[in-house]
């Protein structure tokens, strides 16, 4: 069976590789799903990855199969599976659990173990490959009529992780009713960060991004009754000042200078989620002073947020489903860059590094 695959810590090492027919047998207790994969999405995450930034072969191989945003159609389940059949459209969740606390009340994605487990980022073989299995636990069923953009359940998930986040530690406030919001970035997840706030209904967003409009970008965020700006015409803090007070901040760059300015441009009792990641080792000069004696004056909150355990990906199901309803096509248009077949690996990188106007690249497995 094909898989896309990388030897992990070698550059410029994709390939096609040869993995064994997986079974629903493969899983124990007859808790097992054989999944034939349709499509998968690639991200900022598989470019590291194919960079030998990052990743780390399974046990007993010296190579690792890329993808985490899966999408498939059920082909099998093992006699203990109630809840999934033969046929369901499916997403699989991408952190396995490992041995802390959190990981044994099924919130992985908040693990203290130093290594985690991910499929298709480290330790894990991915989905970028023609069928997976896995136990029942890790797949979410996803409604027919979501078919066409079930690939964007993964990259949903993580936004509503983020979100959730907000609204849980602002239960500190009794009363929050929040009505500003700015998402900074405008790629896949400030897009559907953007998307997710107006669903929860924020009256007021705006999501700032550094690119001039129009753009594609631009125009998604615009069909959502947002704001859009250009950070190179009204910065981060001027826009706070313009449309604020903000009261939740979104940071989808993974620029540490955004994250600070974000934290000065947040309003009183505020709430900023960061979730880009910042990968180099940049340093930079930032108004410590005015930043700390904001946050303590108005007692701010920043946090981070990263993966999404199995609740966040049935949240990003019904979100998906009501944003269809609401904006129908939005979400479709976000998929830009179809590459056909596994063995197009070499033109999924170049659209995932080189095209300027991708917003989702995705391989067509099937
Ligand atoms: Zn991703």
């Amino acid at each position: 069976m094909k898989a896309v695959a990388v030897l992990p810590g070698k550059k410029g090492s994709i390939h096609l590789a040869d993995l064994p027919e997986p079974k629903v047998e493969d899983v124990p207790d007859g808790r097992g799903v054989l999944v034939e994969v349709l499509r998968v999405g690639v991200d900022g995450t598989d470019k590291e990855i194919a960079d030998a930034e990052y990743g780390a072969a399974p046990e007993g191989y010296d190579f690792l199969v890329m993808g985490h945003e899966s999408f498939g159609r059920v082909l099998e389940v093992g006699p203990n599976v109630r809840d999934i059949a033969p046929g369901d459209y499916v997403v699989a969740t991408v952190r396995r659990p490992g041995s802390s606390i959190y990981d044994r009340i099924g919130l992985s994605d908040v693990t203290t173990d130093e290594t985690y487990r991910e499929r298709g980022i480290n330790l894990l073989h991915g989905y970028l490959t023609e069928r997976y299995v896995d136990d029942a636990e890790f797949i979410v069923r996803v409604p027919d009529a979501l078919n066409e953009v079930g690939v964007l359940l993964e990259p949903t998930s993580i936004v509503e992780k983020g979100i959730e986040q907000a609204y849980e530690i602002q239960r500190r406030l009794k009363v929050w009713r929040p009505l500003r919001a700015a998402v900074v970035g405008a790629g896949t997840l400030g897009l559907l960060a953007t998307l997710a706030l107006r669903l929860r209904g924020l009256v007021e967003v705006t999501t700032l991004a550094r690119t001039a409009p129009p753009t594609i970008n631009s125009e998604l965020v615009e069909a959502l009754g947002v704001r859009y700006l250009s950070t190179r015409e009204v910065p981060l803090s001027e826009a706070a000042e313009e449309y604020g007070p903000f009261d939740i901040i979104f940071e989808a760059t993974g620029a540490s200078v955004v994250a600070f300015e974000a934290m000065e441009a947040l309003g009183r009792n505020g709430v900023l989620v960061l979730t880009g990641i910042s990968g180099g080792n940049r340093e930079i000069k930032v108004p410590g002073d005015r930043i700390m004696l904001g946050f303590v004056l108005g007692n701010k909150v920043a946090v981070g947020s990263v993966n999404a355990n199995r609740s966040y990906f049935e949240t990003g199901v019904r979100d998906m489903a009501l944003a269809e309803a609401r904006y129908p096509g939005w979400l479709g248009r976000l998929l830009t860059h179809p590459v056909q077949g596994l063995e197009n690996y070499a033109e999924m990188i170049r659209l995932l590094t080189g095209e300027r106007d991708a917003i989702k690249v995705f391989v067509e497995v099937k």
